[in-house]
């Protein structure tokens, strides 16, 4: 089967979903090389990337095999072979318009909201915290999910109770945390932090709550090397994704018009990044 076949259904900034009518009700996520910061996608891409991400998740759900899960089984025949390596078959669900985000350390958004309010989406947090300290414990921190087009926001416990109903919005935090708190463990086991990631959950057709979209990425997570972070200094908190290109382009572009091309250079060092993460978590 070629992906010809397939009707295109909707493109993201990275990545590409398709569906066949042949089979209702399950969808073909392809993640692209492309690469967005600042909300625009750049030239070039990121050559392996969307293969990087695709087996990072595969991979962790592998290790989460007991957490409902989207990927439609035996699916390797069914994708067509332009993507094979970096699609995955998906189960349709009724998605929820919380993004789950959980944080185990200080940084980006938190940080942010926790200078102007000593907490994290109405979570009080104790005073004199850092930019990157490492919280008491993970904090669950929900954004709602906003239409396309529009930016996502932090949003508190109880406004996801008026999204989604106390149960779901419990069970939507417990389920988090405890995936968190699992996937931390084994990314310290390979000298990893992870400071904050977010979940996507939907339901499926038997009303299951069940773990959707990509997870643990490096485009859905920051993952910091757990000794450059212990040496303290500037570069502690680099994380293993486009922050390469984020820094670049800060640097090289005042915001306005069209953004730059990267350097080959940028886009060679960026590659490494994720590919050295993925053989940092899995080839253990
Ligand atoms: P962008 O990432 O460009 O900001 P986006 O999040 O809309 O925008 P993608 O992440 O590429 O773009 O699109 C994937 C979409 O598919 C997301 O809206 C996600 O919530 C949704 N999704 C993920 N898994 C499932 C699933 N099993 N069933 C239905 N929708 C899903
Ligand atoms: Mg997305």
């Amino acid at each position: 089967m070629s992906l010809s076949d397939w009707e295109h259904v909707y493109s993201g900034k990275v990545r590409d979903l398709y569906r066949l009518p042949e089979r209702p009700g399950q969808v073909l996520m392809v993640a692209s090389d492309r690469v967005s910061a600042f909300d625009h996608v750049l030239e070039p891409g990121i050559p392996g990337k969307g293969e990087y991400l695709t087996r990072l998740s595969l991979w962790w759900f592998a290790q989460l095999s007991d957490v409902p899960n989207h990927l439609v089984k035996a699916q390797l025949e069914v994708l067509p072979e332009e993507v094979r390596g970096h699609a995955m078959l998906v189960r349709e669900l009724e998605m929820f318009p919380v993004e789950c985000v959980v944080r185990s350390y200080l940084v980006g958004t938190g940080w942010k909201e926790y200078q102007q309010t000593q907490s994290v989406c109405g979570i009080p947090l104790p005073p004199g915290l850092e930019n990157g300290d490492r919280l008491p414990e993970p904090i669950y921190t929900p954004a709602y999910k906003a239409p396309l087009g529009e930016h996502d926001e932090n949003i508190s416990f109880e406004r996801t109770v008026e999204l989604v109903g106390a149960e779901a919005a419990a069970e939507l935090r417990d389920l988090s945390l405890d995936v968190f708190t699992r996937a931390s463990a084994l990314a310290e086991s390979r000298g990893l932090l992870l400071a904050d990631t977010k979940f996507e959950w939907g339901r499926d057709a038997e009303g299951r709550i069940t773990l959707a979209d990509e997870v643990l990425t490096s485009d859905s997570s920051r993952y910091w090397d757990a000794e450059v972070y212990a040496a303290g200094g500037p570069g502690r908190l680099a994380s293993f994704d486009k922050q390469i290109v984020r820094d670049w382009l800060s640097a090289n572009w005042d915001g306005d018009g069209a953004p730059p091309t990267l350097p080959a250079e940028i886009v060679e060092r960026t590659a490494l990044r994720y590919a050295e993460l993925l053989t940092r978590l899995t080839d253990a």
